[in-house]
């Protein structure tokens, strides 16, 4: 059987999210010690960074951040891939995450935050860019018609909320994610999802996730794959 590889695809680096405590040179090399073989770099993008004018130039700033990380993981043979964390308000406040993007889909976004969710799935779907409701009952799930997953987050706090993200996705027949939501060694938990040797960017990801209708997840020790009949 050929070797799966071990990503995180959900991470923050301090050039961009405030709240992370880590670069992105220091998530690779803590990611790589730690087993995993590539991450998705997933910086926020929430009003309360900037206003909506700038969000172009906030969206270069996140470009340059993951080229820096990206330059440094090939140095290392580790794959960074770009990705983003939406925090939009309607239906309700929600985090999003975004798989499948590339620099020029988000250099053509308009202001993301201020979208609604329908409006950002529609965006989404119309690049081949899978949308997915991080850690859904932090807060509460929103509407499934517009959403293509749903996360198990592997942040303390969210651990024992993995059989209501598996009850809500295999309802509605979504994905289901998994990632260690890392900003920093202060959350060791080793979790996240194996994917073939071929994906190698952000768009392989979803690509991949898209075409086997099915994503496998390590929680520690347990592996599980989860279906997607929406998918199939
Ligand atoms: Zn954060
Ligand atoms: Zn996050």
């Amino acid at each position: 059987m050929k070797k799966l590889l071990k990503i995180d695809p959900h991470t923050h680096s301090n050039g961009i999210s405030r709240c992370s405590h880590v670069t992105c040179e220091q998530i690779i090399e803590q990611k790589q010690a730690a087993g995993y073989d590539g991450a998705v770099l997933t910086n926020h993008c929430q009003e309360w960074y900037y206003p909506p004018e700038e969000h172009k130039k906030y969206i270069r700033s996140v470009i340059e951040e993951y080229r820096r990380g990206k330059a440094y993981a090939k140095s290392r043979g580790f794959r960074l891939m770009l990705g983003l964390e939406v925090t939009l308000n309607e239906p309700h406040y929600a985090d999003w995450l975004l798989y499948g993007v590339t620099e020029k889909f988000l250099r053509a976004t308009p202001c993301l935050y201020q979208l609604t969710q329908k409006q950002l799935f529609e965006l989404c779907e119309k690049h081949g860019v899978l949308l997915v409701q991080a850690h859904p009952y932090r807060q509460s799930p929103c509407a499934p018609e517009y959403m293509h997953g749903v996360e198990i987050n592997c942040s303390p706090t969210d651990l024992d909320k993995v059989e209501q993200v598996e009850a809500f996705a295999k309802a509605h027949g979504l994905m289901i994610t998994c990632g260690t939501d890392y900003h920093g060694a202060f959350n060791p938990y080793h979790g996240g999802m194996l994917v073939p040797a071929s994906v190698k960017t952000a768009t392989d990801f979803a690509a991949h996730l898209r075409a086997a209708a099915k994503t496998t997840v390590f929680m520690e020790e347990d592996e599980k794959t989860y279906l997607a009949p929406r998918f199939l």
